[in-house]
């Protein structure tokens, strides 16, 4: 891949001869005579770093520097006389990754682009990987769908946007009927690669500020941000008669019906998170009580 760089000098010789020596040396350069012609060629093109001078007409090096931090995701290198007063200090303070001296010596300069590269191609590493952790520890393994670790701080953020701003927030707590049963019958590897088509279904009948999570073995729970309870018990009505009209069958195993008893609930006003939670699990319960496949409600809204 080849790397974009920018050279910022307001003398042409500069510009021409850095411009010769960037792009002999295997990268893509750019030129701009003053900051604000800088900032446009940045506006139209991805640009990794920008080499410029301090002393320019109009804005200032320092100036562009702060300015690119501020809106790109570019490193600078500053470039400057021996006689002037700017400081390597003011330069990195301003956010610039190095500092060279002028008259600039190309082989030293290549040296700092190619740090500056490396470090920038570890950074953006880094933060792949911080993402990819971030997501591994709000995730559930089997499923894909979140964790119920995860499920208990959104469900706190929620809350708090309840409170704050008054949304209705429901919750649906679903359970596989007689999933001891299939596992019994058909092994755990098989009961496991239900659960996964089951996470399936689940997101595909979301809709879009819905978030799902694997509560515990065989049980889901889904966050109904801003959703009235009845809403909510059409979206698990939705779902349960999606899973059991869902085709199962997988291997040497067909004809598999399988459903699920889902209980609905809607937050209430400075109720403790274990409470609405409770209730969820209780409509839940009441629907195994019924027969299973079905949905209860539980809610009854204060008085008033
Ligand atoms: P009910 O309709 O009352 O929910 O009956 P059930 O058999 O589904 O309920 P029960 O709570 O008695 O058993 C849940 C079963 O779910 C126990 C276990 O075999 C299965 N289970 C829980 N977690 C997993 C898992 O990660 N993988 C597999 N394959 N099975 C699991
Ligand atoms: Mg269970
Ligand atoms: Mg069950």
């Amino acid at each position: 891949m080849t790397h974009h760089i920018l050279i910022v000098d307001d003398d042409l010789s500069i510009r021409d001869a850095m411009h010769e020596f960037v792009e002999l040396s295997g990268y893509e350069a750019s030129v701009a005579s003053s900051a604000e012609e800088a900032l446009e060629v940045l506006s139209g093109n991805v640009v990794e770093i920008v080499i410029t001078d301090i002393l320019l007409p109009g804005m200032d090096g320092l100036a562009l520097t702060d300015r690119i931090k501020r809106n790109h995701d570019i490193d600078v290198i500053v470039m400057t006389g021996y006689s002037t007063e700017y400081s390597y200090e003011e330069a990195i303070s301003k956010g610039a990754s190095d500092f060279v001296f002028k008259p600039v010596r190309f082989e030293e300069l290549l040296l700092r682009l190619k740090r500056v590269l490396n470090e920038r191609r570890l950074n953006h590493e880094r933060i792949q990987m911080l993402e990819k952790l971030r997501k591994l520890s709000i995730t559930d393994g089997l499923t894909q769908l979140f964790n119920s670790r995860h499920f208990y701080n959104q469900l706190k953020g929620e809350i708090e946007r309840f409170n704050r701003y008054g949304y209705k927030l429901s919750l649906l707590l679903l359970d596989i009927d007689n999933f001891k049963d299939f596992n019994d019958t058909y092994g755990h590897l098989e009961g496991d690669k239900i659960l996964v088509h089951l996470g399936r279904v689940i997101k595909s009948c979301l809709r879009k500020m819905d978030t799902a999570y694997r509560y515990g073995g065989e049980e889901f729970t889904i966050i109904l941000p801003g959703t009235h309870v009845e809403e909510a018990r059409t979206v698990a009505e939705r779902l349960r008669s999606a899973v059991a009209a869902e085709d199962f069958s997988c291997g040497k195993v067909s004809d598999l019906e399988i459903t699920i008893s889902i209980g609905v609930t809607q937050y209430r006003q400075d109720e403790e998170i274990s409470s609405f939670v409770q209730r969820a699990d209780q409509a839940m319960y009441q629907s195994k009580q019924a027969g299973r496949n079905q949905v209860s409600c539980f809610f009854d809204p204060p008085a008033g």
